[in-house]
């Protein structure tokens, strides 16, 4: 079949109606309609507007927001007929968001449909928040969710980095700038509690990867130090280096960061000295599959390796591709790892789960012919929240393991 039989028909009116038999997963509160459960779209419905869909005899069976050109043809907003979506609803909904975290420090303030927000993700940083739309709902919605993330935060500025994947799926184009308040500086200072002094973080909101760092990585950061006071520590797709600095901060001597991007090894340079530990710091622009090769035929032996790799499994379509990739990783990371040495590894594929994650470490294990013991599993930080009907949220796994 293709897109345009598959395509739900339109009929006059401001509603969407759900086939005959397809309201299960609104029984299970799941967030997201996709297009083939929708018998009809009225005519009146606009790209990101809000709706009510209901059942082919009429009744009410949930409000959202829709997005026409996308196989998610409704993200459900509320269950509840009752609740009207206006200005108040938006900020209600923030302010849950926001009181369900630590008030002030860096953090991500809205997770998306895990928070009842679909599309919505708000990071905040040093007094900033960034802004990160990905549904044409809240794109349509946008001027109230800016009017009210100043009435709920009052931040200095709040900043748009709706540059991410996904957008095209919902006709949207790509969009940075500011939104409210002030320009974001250069870098916002950010602190990550760490082992004695905190480590600092310099995030660039406007040019950096995400939303200028990776918040769900921030309590790893912390647990992942294990075996580094003394020893060596490869830091593979290393970003700007954060895992490096709570490792030298825990007493690592040497420490080698790999990353295919100048800039993120230029800002790891800059915040390695900003926190008065440039000095053990080393820097490999390569790609980290020729380079830990490399590392291995030389003969590079550490104490602690990480490995926490960009998505490699785009969609389901892609995940034994990824795997063998995630496979390869791990392997060659224990090869580099000496024995007794440690190694993180980590997937955000969403679509590999925790338990194919584990088989693939346990694959690795064998062909590397070592000893494999987990001695932690790792997850999103507690600030990237998955809400139960909707287990699409947990997409952040990984393995800290004893390599003997
Ligand atoms: N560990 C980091 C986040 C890593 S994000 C942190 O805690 O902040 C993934 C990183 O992998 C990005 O910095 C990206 O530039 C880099 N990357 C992507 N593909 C790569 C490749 N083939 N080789 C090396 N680095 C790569």
């Amino acid at each position: 079949m293709n897109r345009a039989e598959r395509a739900p028909r339109r009929t006059p009116g401001r509603t969407v109606v759900l086939k005959a038999g397809r309201e299960k997963p609104m029984r299970q509160r799941h967030p997201w309609i996709f297009s083939g459960a929708i018998e009809s779209i009225g005519h009146d419905v606009e790209n990101g507007a809000v709706i009510d869909v209901t059942s082919t005899s009429g009744e009410f069976v949930a409000r959202g927001m829709v997005s026409l050109r996308s196989q998610i043809t409704v993200r459900i907003l509320t269950f509840d007929a009752a609740e009207t979506v206006d200005a108040a609803f938006w900020e209600r909904r923030l302010a849950r968001a926001f009181n369900a975290r630590p008030p002030g420090g860096a953090a991500r303030c809205v997770n998306a449909e895990s928070d009842g927000l679909p599309g919505l993700v708000v990071d905040r940083y040093d007094g900033f928040l960034v802004l990160q739309a990905s549904a044409a709902g809240i794109e349509r919605h946008k001027p109230e969710i800016v009017a009210a993330l100043e009435r709920v935060a009052s931040p200095r500025g709040i900043y748009e980095r709706s540059d991410v994947e996904g957008r095209d799926k919902e006709g949207l184009a790509q969009v940075t700038g500011l939104l409210s308040g002030e320009e974001p500086p250069e870098y916002l200072a950010i602190d990550e509690a760490s082992h004695g002094a905190p480590v600092t973080l310099l995030v660039d909101v406007r040019n950096g990867q995400k939303t200028g760092t990776f918040l769900d990585q921030a309590e790893n950061r912390r647990l992942v130090t294990t075996g580094a006071k003394d020893g060596d520590v490869l830091n593979v797709f290393s970003y700007a280096g954060a895992f490096a600095l709570h490792a030298a901060r825990a007493g690592a001597r040497r420490i080698v960061n790999v990353d295919s991007s100048a800039r993120a090894l230029e800002l790891s340079e800059q915040t390695a000295a900003h926190n008065g530990l440039g000095g053990r710091f080393e820097h490999v622009r390569a790609d980290a599959f020729d380079e830990l090769r490399r590392l291995r035929e030389a003969g590079d032996r550490f104490d602690l390796v990480i490995v926490d790799p960009p998505k490699l499994a785009r969609s389901g379509a892609h995940v034994d591709r990824a795997a063998r990739a995630y496979k390869d990783l791990a392997r060659v990371a224990m090869h580099l790892t000496r024995p007794g040495g440690h190694l993180a590894t980590f997937s955000c594929s969403g679509s590999v789960s925790s338990d194919l994650f584990q088989k693939i470490v346990w694959s690795a294990s064998l062909e590397a012919a070592r000893d494999v013991q987990i001695v932690r599993r790792l997850g999103q930080s507690s600030d990237h929240p998955v809400l139960l009907t909707f287990p699409e949220g947990e997409y952040l796994k990984g393995l800290l393991c004893r390599v003997g």
